[in-house]
């Protein structure tokens, strides 16, 4: 039965209770779809697998192409992201047993994770919505669709038990990391910011560019306008230009903080450090200077794909001068949204509603799924 449900703690941890009266038992856990197992999707899916609280159900493939390796040796149950019988019956056909069509899987789910390309998703609320399900999209949907954003520092306490959110993209969530926790002590921020933006992502063959810079001649750029989707407060305006490079995005940041604002350089460092899913280190001091660096040392440390959940700031690229800080970080770009759809999940299904014991559980489980 799909339970459209929204958990309660009751008394314990021992009870849950959901919209439609159901309780379910301690143990018991959430139902979690993923609808499109691309670049985010496998990310996403292993990260879901990893909590005690919620499990996989599905994932859906287009047709039977090589991402369905993965989902097989990963036990996870293939579904046709299409009804069509024919679509279904292709999958068998290729050699792999598929489950049915997304209906069918959404007949199984509690809430889908929508990691089909940008713009795609939204063609699909209609059908989250119809089969009752919670929906999450991804940053490459317009938050005008989804009307409500995500991501953990920002606004989880905003998202609980809503019926469907997006978390932002990953510029977005890499924005916010390091601005929420500055302009909660500050109480306001105006920031400029330039996103140096990778061209593809390292799975892609079709797209550029491969040989120039190429500018983003929207001025601003989506990015900035975006973090005020989770944080209306913070006025931010972006640029953006695409650099031939596939491993992560770099922003130049230049935040004006207001009079009084009581901090130094080493203290925006501290707040930093205390923060989860940020990373500082010294470049000078480390050798870590550039992204390729950044990327390797992600590998060091055993992270599956080379990911990097964190938020990498070069220390020695902080400085505060009076009212104005300037800082570089750098974002892996296919891997820091995928604890924040954790999060989400907990969020919209209430869960859990201090962000913080959600990221520590999300972080730490998939930690020890990845035995790291
Ligand atoms: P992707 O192309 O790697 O994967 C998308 C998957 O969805 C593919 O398996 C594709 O076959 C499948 N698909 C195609 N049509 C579909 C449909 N109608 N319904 C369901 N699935 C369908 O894309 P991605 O990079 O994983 O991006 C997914 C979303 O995440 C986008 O909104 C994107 O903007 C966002 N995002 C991507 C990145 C990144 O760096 N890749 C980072 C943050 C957010």
């Amino acid at each position: 039965m799909n339970c459209v449900v929204f958990y309660q703690q009751i008394s314990n941890d021992l009870l849950i209770e959901g919209l439609q009266g159901q309780v379910i038992g301690e143990g018991m856990t959430i139902k979690v779809a993923i609808n499109g197992y691309g670049t985010i999707g496998k990310r996403v899916a292993d990260a879901v697998d990893a909590q005690d609280d919620m499990e996989i159900v599905g994932v859906t493939k287009t047709r039977p192409a090589f991402g369905c390796d993965l989902a097989v040796r990963k036990g996870y149950p293939i579904y046709c992201t299409f009804d069509e019988q024919e679509r279904i019956d292709a999958f068998g056909k290729a050699g792999y047993e598929c489950h049915g069509g997304l209906s069918d899987l959404l007949s199984v789910a509690d809430i889908v994770v929508d990691c089909s390309p940008g713009k795609v998703g939204a063609s699909n609320k209609e059908k989250y919505q119809s089969a009752g399900v919670k929906w999450i999209f991804q940053g490459g949907e317009k938050h005008a669709m989804t009307e409500l954003s995500y991501t953990s520092s920002a606004n989880h306490q905003e998202n609980l038990n809503a019926q469907g959110t997006r978390v932002v993209s990953c510029n977005t969530t890499g924005l916010s990391r390091t601005l929420v926790p500055l302009y909660n002590h500050c109480g306001e921020l105006s920031v400029e910011c330039t996103m140096i933006r990778r061209a593809a992502d390292p799975g892609d063959s079709n797209k550029g560019p491969i040989n120039a810079i190429k500018p983003v001649l929207k001025v601003p750029s989506h990015h900035g306008p975006d973090v005020m989707t989770v944080k209306p407060q913070i006025s931010i305006n972006s640029m953006a230009v695409a650099v031939p490079t596939t491993i992560m995005h770099v922003h130049v940041i230049v935040a004006t903080l207001p009079e009084g604002h009581g901090l130094t350089t080493d203290k925006v460092l501290s707040m930093w450090d205390s923060q989860p899913r940020i990373i500082l280190m010294n470049g000078g001091e480390t050798g870590i200077t550039t992204t390729a660096e950044v990327m390797e040392f992600a590998r060091d440390i055993g992270r599956k794909w080379g990911d990097l959940h964190e938020i990498f700031v070069w220390k020695d690229g902080v400085k505060l001068e009076g009212n104005t800080l300037y800082y570089f970080q750098a974002i892996h770009q296919e891997s820091d949204v995928i604890p924040e759809n954790v999060d989400a999940i907990r969020a919209l299904m209430g869960v859990e509603s201090d962000w913080n014991k959600s990221v520590s559980k999300t972080d730490l489980a998939i930690s020890k799924y990845n035995n790291i």
